[in-house]
């Protein structure tokens, strides 16, 4: 992987956004809406998107709003890339795009959302950034309706008795989660992270929710979970 920072390149795609805002103005009537604003730059988005009639794929993505430069061109961004999508790979590029913006280290293979990456080097930003995202995922999350909980859907037992929640700490407002998965690859991975999220922020109160995915130490049944889920997963 050759990757360089190109200040240049990357500020002509955000003023481009910025300048010309791809699938600007509320969808009317939408499946799913939600308005959020960063208190710290003013920044003010609102989410409408429609969905195939089995919910499936996000049909049309559009946003509104004001603020700077980078929440209304990363909305324009978001709108772009997550149109057209089926549900998995629109949360999986939520995640990925979470990812890269709050990870160390340069992402590849996000095309001109890595434009975005450049505003790292200034942490006040990154919340302009990824209000759009978090507000995408907290819609979409909101209207699959988890009344029942997160569940780990191959296994069907929940992931709080499998011992993939590694730790929840709340402070204040904030909720922050570290979770695992039974393996890199597992392919429900997205969904599950988002599941997760839309519990908490579902929570009273929370205003900033993280859910992270850590690998360290890596998921062992026979000593992370439940007496319960031993027996189903016939571990003694
Ligand atoms: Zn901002």
């Amino acid at each position: 992987m050759s990757f360089q920072f190109d200040d240049e390149l990357y500020r002509d795609i955000i003023l481009d956004h910025y300048r010309n805002p791809r699938n600007k103005g509320d969808l009317d009537p939408a499946d799913v809406t939600v308005s959020a604003n960063n208190p710290l730059c003013g920044d003010e988005v609102t989410i409408t998107a429609r969905l195939s009639e089995d919910g499936e794929t996000v049909k049309e993505l559009h946003f509104s709003g004001r603020g700077c430069s980078i929440s209304q061109a990363s909305a324009s961004m978001m709108a772009e890339e997550v149109e057209g999508k089926p549900m998995p790979e629109a949360l999986k590029l939520i995640n990925r795009f979470k990812e890269m913006m709050l990870a160390e280290g340069a992402a590849d293979g996000l095309g001109d959302l890595e434009a975005l990456q450049g505003v790292k080097k200034y942490p006040v930003r990154i919340k302009c950034a990824v209000l759009p995202w978090n507000s995408l995922l907290q819609g979409l999350t909101e209207r699959a309706g988890e009344a029942t909980g997160p569940q780990a859907p191959e296994i069907g037992l929940d992931i709080v008795n499998l011992g993939l929640i590694y730790n929840v700490d709340v402070h204040e407002n904030n909720i922050k989660v570290e979770m695992t998965l039974t393996g890199p690859g597992c392919p429900v991975g997205p969904m599950l992270q988002s599941q997760v999220y839309g519990v908490c922020a579902g929570w009273p109160g929370a205003r900033n929710v993280q859910v992270d995915l850590v690998w360290s130490p890596p998921w062992d049944p026979r000593t992370m979970a439940s007496e319960e889920a031993k027996d189903v997963l016939g571990i003694w």
